[in-house]
């Protein structure tokens, strides 16, 4: 199938790759001409583990190629998948400027009978209004599809490729039938295409990052209750995720969620509920209780000190939102830094592959370490923000030797209190 796939970030390029490695053609388009030049030279402009390799490949056998022009990746092509950045408003809800101004570029390229595809997460009623842009700009005849994306970064190819379910929310049979063709290989092996229609699929996608977000804060919120009353969070997390109706996954409390999609679309969420007077009061609590636990860490550290930092050096192991990516979008890493800075700390920071994104934000108002252990010379403390698979086993002899002083905070409960404590370190983490 000929397909065009419009925003080249995170979804769209996992998406454009994942699509033509089952043998569609496949344009990639995007208006920033500096990340399609990188892509075109051979240039993968985001860490992703595996996609450098899957785009390589698909360049190669002529199926998959980058482009500035939308309206010619458009023309000819069965599908389009709009999967640009749907970024917060000031007010919290979700900036559709990029999805609308696509839909009205799709709408004057397309050269015949065309399926939309939004991949971009969008509120309810985002299929409605591209069907009305689509009408206002064309008279060729279309079907618009909702099909969100539940991709996480950092396992990204693999969740794409064999996709828990894949969502089409559509009442058009045209376009039900080339989605069912475009994803038969993707679900062969368990029948995972999910048909709703596009205001179903559209909510759905939001509910599955509230409830996940929602996991997150309520372990958060009992871990700062078992610091309290002396109980270790770690134990009653296995205790409550050996139930099958709780499941043990996403259980782990830390230093508040971050990312590109939780924070902004739990906002989307509470801006749509607000919009329509049906206010979502456990999802509120959700938001609150992560601005909270994004402060937990730095707050541990400046009451160790005394409550100043000044003249203080803290090492940072962990800046991306999460492991295996560069993405620092809502990072609690970046939180931890500001509050670091405003209590008067010098930050050297260390991250396997965010530091350049870091780098963009805080210039020289920070210190960058080109190894681990590099960033602990002279720091009076250590703190771990990301659990990067370098960071879970360190050489604890080497770490303590470089500190000024032996103190460490866990901000992902990562090290056994109770081994750190033995060598001799003062133990700091979430919930024990
Ligand atoms: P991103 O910021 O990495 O990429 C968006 C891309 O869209 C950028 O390359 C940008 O240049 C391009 N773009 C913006 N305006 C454009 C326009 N008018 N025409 C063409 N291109 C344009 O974003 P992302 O993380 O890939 O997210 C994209 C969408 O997918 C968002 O709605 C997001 O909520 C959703 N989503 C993201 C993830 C994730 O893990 N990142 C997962 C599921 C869903």
């Amino acid at each position: 199938m000929k397909l065009a796939v419009v925003g080249t970030g995170y979804v769209g390029l996992v998406a454009g790759a994942g699509f033509s490695d089952f043998g569609n053609d496949v344009t990639c388009a995007d208006v920033d001409a500096k990340k399609i030049a990188r892509l075109e030279a051979g240039e993968v402009p985001i860490y992703e583990p595996g996609l450098d390799v899957l785009i390589a490949k698909n360049v190669k056998n002529g199926r998959l190629r980058f482009s500035t022009d939308l309206a010619g990746a458009v023309a000819g092509a069965e599908l389009v998948f709009i999967a640009v950045g749907t970024p917060q408003s000031e007010d919290g809800s979700a900036d559709l400027r990029a999805v609308e101004a696509v839909a009205a570029t799709i709408a004057r390229a397309m050269t015949g009978f065309l399926v939309v595809v939004t991949k971009s997460t969008v509120p309810v009623g985002t299929a409605d209004r591209i069907s009305a842009i689509l009408r206002e700009h064309t008279a060729h005849p279309f079907a618009v599809a909702s099909n969100p994306e539940f991709l996480k970064e950092g396992d990204a190819i693999n969740d794409f490729m064999k996709p828990d379910r894949v969502l089409v929310g559509t009442d058009d049979e045209r376009a039900r039938e080339l989605l069912r063709r475009l994803y038969a290989p993707f679900v062969r092996t368990n029948d995972r295409l999910q048909f709703t229609d596009a205001r179903s699929a559209e909510l759905t996608k939001y509910a599955a990052n509230a409830m996940l977000a929602t996991r997150i804060s309520f372990m958060n919120e009992l871990a700062l209750l078992a610091e309290r009353v002396g109980a270790d969070i770690d134990q009653v997390r296995r205790g409550i995720g050996a139930d099958p109706r709780i499941g043990a996954k996403f259980l782990f409390p830390g230093a508040g969620y971050g990312g590109s999609c939780f924070p902004k679309d739990v906002q989307a969420l509470l801006y749509v509920a607000r919009s329509v007077d049906q206010p979502l009061e456990v999802v509120a609590a959700v938001d609150r209780a992560n601005v909270r636990q994004k402060l937990v860490l730095g707050q541990k550290i400046e009451r160790h000190f005394g409550g100043t930092l000044a003249g203080r050096t803290v090492a940072v192991w962990g800046l991306a939102f999460k492991p295996n990516t560069d993405d620092i979008r809502e990072a609690p890493a970046l939180v931890l830094i500001d509050q670091l800075l405003a209590a008067g700390a010098r930050v050297v920071a260390h991250d396997p592959v965010a530091m350049p994104n870091v780098r963009a934000r805080y210039g020289e108002r920070i210190g960058f370490a080109d190894s681990m252990y590099d960033a602990l010379a002279d720091a009076d403390a250590l703190a771990v923000v990301t659990e990067w698979h370098d960071y879970r086993r360190p050489d604890f002899a080497r770490v303590k030797q470089a500190l000024r002083e032996a103190v460490v905070f866990d901000g992902r409960n990562v090290w056994d209190p109770r081994e750190l404590r033995a060598l001799g370190f003062t133990y700091y983490g979430i919930g024990r």
